[in-house]
């Protein structure tokens, strides 16, 4: 039988989160505290994961807890402070949906469900979130095999919802000096047998905030379309999953080893740069102005004007950018230019 999960030769699938895409050849981190604490915690961590570049923000708000006793999330509330959290940083926001009966409630808060491990084979929940109009992120069970978890995905699919990314956390081991053991292998299996993208859970998977680098760059080399790491502006506050979230510094050096952080850098430094050389240009054009009219040269000059913009059109063109979009650029510059010109020379005629 043709299963809708596997590898239809169509090419590997990419899923919209908002405005981030996964899959499709980049590299997406999901980045937030293990659960919704308090709108300061979490508005604290999203800081940090935006400043770092991850490119969704996570947070349970309605957590799957081993034990009944343990803390279980702010629900509701807790999704409202996420949502906040991530409007105010620009980033997508994705949270985990326990009961079929909330995905509704859950849709309308987040970009992204996830059903988290311990929910994997909960087929009521799957076939929810399969009618649900959000992307789906489904975690691998601790104990599940590989055509377990792909057959899970199917229930999703089946009921029409085709966003599934998929995500390896640790399968159940026997070694107590790690939790779980991260099935490395697991990602270039599932990326060969299906066409979803696949990220990895470094964090559950290592249960110690040590593990986590070592084990984010081993996905990253196996081929993973991203990872999803848990933060906290600090752990040993935490109240579920302490011991593996990272601090803002740990985070920061994770981004940085992952090349995440330096590519966010370099467009910020070329920003700034754009900001500098519009200011020069602005006051080169200023000064000019006040010689033109000592001088009793008209400010204007449409026909340099046409000539500079059949360059820029033709620079761009070569440089494999949009001509028309430069074109707009300048002209758009030049008006203002023309526009602080206009007021210098206005406010020096006033003060003569
Ligand atoms: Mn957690």
């Amino acid at each position: 039988m043709e299963l809708k999960t596997h590898w239809n030769g169509n090419g590997a699938s990419s899923v919209l989160v908002g405005n981030v895409r996964i899959g499709a050849g980049g590299y997406t981190v999901i980045a937030g505290p293990c659960a919704v604490e308090s709108e300061a915690q979490i508005m604290a961590a999203a800081e940090f994961v935006a400043e770092g570049g991850a490119a969704i923000l996570r947070g349970g708000a309605f957590k799957v807890r081993t034990s009944p006793y343990d803390f279980q999330g702010l629900g509701a509330q807790g999704l409202g402070h996420l949502r906040r959290a991530g409007d105010a940083h620009g980033l997508p926001v994705v949270s985990d949906v326990v009961e079929p009966g909330d995905v509704g409630l859950v849709s309308e808060s987040v970009d992204m469900l996830q059903v988290g491990a311990l929910s994997m084979q909960d087929f009521a929940l799957l076939r929810a979130v399969g009618r649900a109009e959000k992307p789906v992120l489904l975690k691998r069970g601790p104990a599940a095999t590989i055509e377990e978890w792909l057959l899970a995905a199917e229930y999703i699919l089946n009921e029409g919802n085709s966003q599934v990314v998929l995500c390896e956390q640790g399968i159940r081991t026997f070694d107590s000096k790690t939790p779980s053991t991260l099935d490395i292998g697991s990602v270039p299996r599932v990326k060969q047998l299906s066409h979803l993208p696949v990220l990895i859970d470094p964090s559950h998977a290592s249960g110690a905030s040590d593990l986590v680098l070592p084990l984010a760059l081993a996905g990253r080399a196996a081929g993973a379309d991203g990872l999803m790491v848990e933060v906290h502006p600090s752990p040993d506050e935490a109240r579920t999953d302490g011991p593996h979230q990272l601090d803002k510094d740990e985070y920061l050096a994770l981004m940085h080893a992952l090349g995440i952080v330096h590519l966010r850098d370099d467009i910020d430094v070329i920003d700034r740069e754009i900001v500098r050389l519009l200011a020069r240009r602005v006051k080169g054009a200023v000064d000019i102005a006040h010689i033109k009219v000592e001088e009793g040269i008209p400010l204007r000059s449409p026909d340099r004007e046409e000539d500079l913009l059949a360059d820029f059109r033709q620079e761009a063109e070569l440089l494999g950018l949009d001509a028309k979009v430069v074109h707009q650029l300048f002209v758009e510059i030049i008006e203002y230019s023309r526009h602080e010109q206009a007021e210098a020379v206005r406010k020096a005629g006033r003060s003569e």
